[in-house]
């Protein structure tokens, strides 16, 4: 059978790593990804054909990882935390339409929303959306839309692609929307390196948030108007205290 795995690999620790994700690495050839999400595998590196393609070349890298599946090698896609959440499954699948004799089998991983609330405390209790702040490949205006509806409907808010080096206000510029609904002292939050080394993490508010300095290895969590701040921890709650 010609194989193709898309690995989902979490957030960076090796105890973050499932063990239908390892299961999926031993049994591939060829290990195929973005050269520091290759580093997520490094401890499978021995003896594998590694393919590795710049930040940018992401549909290069999908070719390249159909073909050598194609070959008959069975082949790993490694995504950083879910291979689903901006990752490489949607591409694959697309693409694989010229890879008929391809079998794809897309195995799940931690995302950074998830190992980043764990690190926060349970801001994710209840209902919330997930929002790119990246627009290399989604109009600013669209972002801008979903925060605007996020915030009308009153969803905690997990921030992925915060701030990159050529668009430093892309998370001020979100924060505006947001204060449009709640108040500045909505409880917020933010985690850098989740589950790597130099794993870092703060609480604090809208107001402070919006002048806040992140890097692109940081996920940003926004409170909704009942999150709290609950012995240091970010905390939504889930509601049963009013069900009496
Ligand atoms: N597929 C990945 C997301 C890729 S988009 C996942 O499911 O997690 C890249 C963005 O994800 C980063 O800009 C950052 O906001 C977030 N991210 C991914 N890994 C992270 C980590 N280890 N620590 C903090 N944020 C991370």
């Amino acid at each position: 059978m010609k194989q193709l795995y898309v690995i989902g690999m979490g957030p960076g620790g090796a105890d973050q790593l499932t063990p239908q994700a390892r299961y999926a690495l031993e049994a591939s050839q060829v290990l195929c990804g973005y050269t520091t999400y290759l580093d997520l595998a490094r401890d499978f590196q021995d003896g594998r054909e590694i393919v590795s393609t710049p930040m940018t070349q992401e549909l290069e890298r999908c070719r390249l990882a159909l073909e050598r599946a194609a070959e008959g090698k069975t082949t790993a896609m490694i995504c950083s935390g879910d291979a689903g959440v901006y990752g490489m499954a949607g591409p694959i699948l697309q693409m694989a339409e010229d890879f008929p004799e391809v079998e794809i089998e897309v195995i799940p991983g931690v995302t950074a929303a998830l190992a980043g609330a764990a690190v926060l405390g349970a801001p994710l209790m209840h209902d919330f959306a997930v929002i790119s702040l990246s627009d290399l490949l989604t109009p600013w205006p669209v972002i801008e839309k979903r925060l605007d509806c996020a915030g009308a409907g009153d969803f905690v808010l997990c921030l992925y692609n915060p701030m990159s080096k050529k668009r430093r206000d892309h998370l001020r510029r979100a924060c505006d929307i947001l204060l449009k609904h709640r108040s500045g002292d909505t409880v917020c939050g933010w985690v850098k390196n989740i589950g790597r080394e130099g794993q870092e993490h703060r609480l604090l508010t809208l107001e402070e948030l919006r002048e806040e300095q992140v890097d692109m290895f940081t996920t940003v969590f926004i409170g909704s108007q009942s999150t709290r701040e609950i012995s240091g921890r970010m905390v939504t709650p889930r509601g049963y205290e009013a069900k009496g």
